[in-house]
């Protein structure tokens, strides 16, 4: 009998995420990671543009993260977290709230950042529970994405992904992006219905899974001074942002205002193992204790806080605190600059954006911009092929690659971009 190969094996026992499956290709085996590069089982490699969904931050494989996780395996692989501690998630936490916004107090561990966001809905709606005011709706950005549970697709955009689940969702107030037109009169909107709203939930300065909109710091201050004054809560949902992306450790460090919550995945482990993190002020925090028991946060998961995730966590801070990958992400950033005035007169190019590390550009396509845009598969394909997995959101496509890409790798991508723009 003839052995079938690792792609049939999946398809005979795998459901992939966002995947029609009956129409997908049939999926990409890769049997190693080694920096920028993914390696297939045929020997292909492919650069990672897109940081595998936006998680990797150092490369694949780095040994620094392995032989720190390996050691902390051979050390204390698990322990349940109520009722007992442990010195790597001590440590982790202790060494975030260093490097966070100064107001963040407390850390909250979970495991992705769907959870993290369900982590700070529930500490805001209990907050207000807690006070004997609750307050049971949600201001959040059209075109927001804040992960796939119930609680965070409530808060995302509705959409074609959340359709059959609309129902079901909590009562969620969607605003537009902040700009100076609109400034004046989202601040009136919010008044209004002030006293209903438990908490503001963004993405600051960058949409990631809503097409890579992005928006200037200064009138995201004012929406947050704004709901300061009118006593609802502030989220800001980091996942995607944190760690080094919009050029600083975290984009909230392009603020003034400071948020009330935070939420981060993704980026935190470097890319190599999923957890979670929700942090608070004081406030927040304080509102919680008491000697009604029903006033506790009765959240948690079997692996919250795992040694083995958290010592991932120290050891990809490690990294990114190093002087020469803070000027990895400096270099980044200047590249981009330079490749967005190369082609942002391209017949082709409808817009072209940075921040940071992330390069988002939209395709003219004259008509349509939908995902399921058929240019979508196509220009996905055509990279792929080029040996770059780049995954453009319906007609945008979007750069997002580990620090340790090279300028001569950039370069690659750049000219197979242009390449693209002449052809599709
Ligand atoms: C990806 C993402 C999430 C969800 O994180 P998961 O780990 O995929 O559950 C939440 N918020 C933002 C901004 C994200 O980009």
């Amino acid at each position: 009998m003839a052995t079938r190969s690792l792609a049939e094996r999946d398809q005979a026992v795998i459901w992939h995420p966002y995947t029609q499956m009956q129409t997908a290709a049939a999926p990409i085996p890769i049997v190693r990671g080694d920096g920028v590069h993914l390696i297939a089982e045929d020997g292909t490699k492919y650069i990672d543009a897109v940081s595998s969904w936006w998680v990797n931050i150092h490369g694949h494989a780095h040994p620094y993260i392995a032989e720190k996780v390996a050691e902390q395996l051979r050390t204390l692989e698990h322990v349940i977290f109520a009722g007992f501690t442990h010195p790597t998630a001590v440590e982790l936490a202790e060494r975030l709230l260093d490097i966070l916004p100064d107001n963040q107090k407390r850390v909250f561990y979970s495991d992705n950042g769907s959870t993290a966001v369900e982590v700070a809905l529930k500490m805001c709606f209990q907050y207000w529970s807690n006070k004997g005011q609750p307050r049971t709706k949600v201001l959040a950005f059209h075109n927001s994405y804040h992960g796939d549970t119930f609680g965070a697709m409530a808060v995302s955009a509705r959409s074609a992904f959340t359709k059959p689940f609309d129902q079901l969702l909590f009562d969620v107030e969607f605003i537009d992006l902040p700009n100076a037109d609109n400034i004046s009169r989202l601040r009136e909107h919010i008044s209004t219905f002030s006293f209903q709203f438990s908490a503001f939930i963004f993405e600051p300065l960058v949409q990631g899974a809503g097409g890579m909109n992005m928006y200037e710091a200064k009138y995201l201050d004012d929406l947050l001074a704004h709901c300061k004054t009118e006593g609802i809560l502030t989220i800001a949902d980091e996942v995607m942002t944190g760690f080094g992306r919009t050029g600083r450790l975290f984009a909230s460090e392009h603020l003034t205002e400071q948020p009330d919550l935070m939420c981060f995945s993704k980026g935190i482990t470097g890319g190599t193992m999923a957890l979670g993190l929700t942090t608070c002020t004081a406030k927040i925090y304080d509102a919680f204790l008491s000697d009604d028991k029903l006033k506790t946060l009765f959240h948690g998961h079997s692996f919250t806080a795992n040694p083995v995730t958290c010592s991932a966590a120290l050891a990809s801070l490690d990294l990114l605190l190093m002087p020469e990958t803070l000027a990895n992400i400096s270099r980044i950033e200047e590249q981009h600059k330079q490749f967005a005035a190369r082609v942002s007169a391209h017949r082709k190019v409808r817009t072209i954006r940075q921040t940071g590390t992330i390069l988002a550009m939209e395709w003219e396509t004259g008509d349509s911009t939908s995902y399921f845009n058929t240019l979508r598969d196509q220009l996905y394909n055509f990279f792929l092929g080029e040996g770059i997995l780049l995954r453009p959101l319906g007609n945008i496509i979007y750069i997002m690659a580990p620090y340790c890409i090279t300028n001569d790798e950039l370069e690659y991508i750049y000219k197979k971009i242009e390449q693209a723009l002449d052809q599709f």
